[in-house]
């Protein structure tokens, strides 16, 4: 396969239409015609916006509005129309649940406008530099410094944004290394960002430090997060449940189980490959996002890749 280089205003849709040969058209992720930018109401003053690339939570105060995540680069105008149409305060933070390209797409269109960005440290480290993606045979290129974030944290904090306070945590290891999710505890809605993919298998970014062992393991913090009514806006999907959760924590520790027997026995991705552990899950996970061949391709390597990052000196860390 050829290397690719392209910008992150196409990341994911690249990378998974294209790149790594993959149909996605049926779940619309930035293939063929643009999925509508949707809104969905889940209190007075928090609203879901969905479309192409990653969910977005926004949240309104009476002065101005909170935006986890931005979706697409090449959306990013027309999402501000939409979050526009329903609110029009200015966009005063904008908060990046981790580094991906269909989560940072308003980061340099906001960021130049002067609007504050949170992210983890290590987001605001993949962001700034080249980032070579192995299992999608490609490299991301950084964003501009104004896309950057403005404010970093380490292991999480509180945001009391107008009446709503917000808890926030990072999960060290799991779809990357700066996976961030948000509590919304009066209003009991829980935002995932790429630690949970809705009914779908998850994209596991190891050249970033993610790996399946935490994926399963971020699932079984995440479902003690709130109680049985929580509303789940995952990253990728439809507004969730608890339940949806659990059936995904389910499918990822199964998976997780069966690729590391064959880790143990230093079996290759090809054996792998061949005895498709994962056949009896792919009538229910492996008919959309990603099918059950390109999963074992994220997921196999990234158990030896977590155990080399282990054994240097754990999560990629950085000051700043
Ligand atoms: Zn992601």
């Amino acid at each position: 396969m050829a290397k690719l280089n392209f910008c992150r205003r196409d990341f994911l849709g690249s990378l998974l239409g294209g790149a790594a040969g993959l149909s996605l058209a049926r779940r619309g992720f930035g293939q063929a015609a643009p999925t509508p930018i949707q809104a969905t109401k889940l209190t007075g003053h928090i609203a879901l916006l969905s479309g192409d690339g990653g969910n977005i939570g926004l949240i309104a105060a009476e002065d101005g509005l909170l935006m986890i995540d931005g979706g697409y680069a090449n959306r990013a105008l027309e999402l501000q129309k939409a979050v526009a149409e329903r609110d029009t305060h200015p966009v005063k933070l904008l908060f990046n649940t981790h580094w991906h390209g269909d989560h940072v797409g308003s980061n340099e269109l906001l960021g130049k406008a002067g609007v504050k960005i949170v992210a983890h440290q290590n987001a605001k480290f993949w962001l700034g530099r080249k980032v070579t993606m192995e299992a999608f045979n490609s490299t991301v290129e950084p964003l501009k410094p104004e896309g950057l974030p403005t404010k970093t944290f380490i292991d999480g904090g509180k945001i009391t944004f107008g009446k709503e306070k917000i808890e926030y945590k990072w999960f060290p290891n799991a779809h990357t290394d700066n996976d961030t999710w948000l509590f919304f505890p009066a209003a009991n809605v829980l935002q995932t960002g790429d630690l949970f993919f809705s009914g779908a298998y998850p994209v596991i970014d190891y050249s970033t430090g993610g790996w399946i062992g935490g994926m399963a393991e971020a699932l079984d913090k995440l479902l003690k997060v709130g109680d049985a009514q929580t509303r789940i806006i995952p990253g990728h999907g439809p507004l969730s449940s608890k339940g949806d959760m659990q059936a995904s924590r389910d499918m990822l520790h199964t998976v997780y189980d069966r690729l590391d027997t064959f880790s143990k026995k230093g079996a290759s991705l090809d054996n792998v490959l061949k005895a498709n552990p994962v056949a009896d899950l792919e009538p229910k996970w492996g008919q959309g996002f990603l099918n059950g061949e390109r999963f074992l391709r994220m997921a196999y390597p990234s158990i030896a890749k977590h155990a080399q990052l282990a054994k240097s000196g754990g999560t990629h860390r950085v000051s700043w």
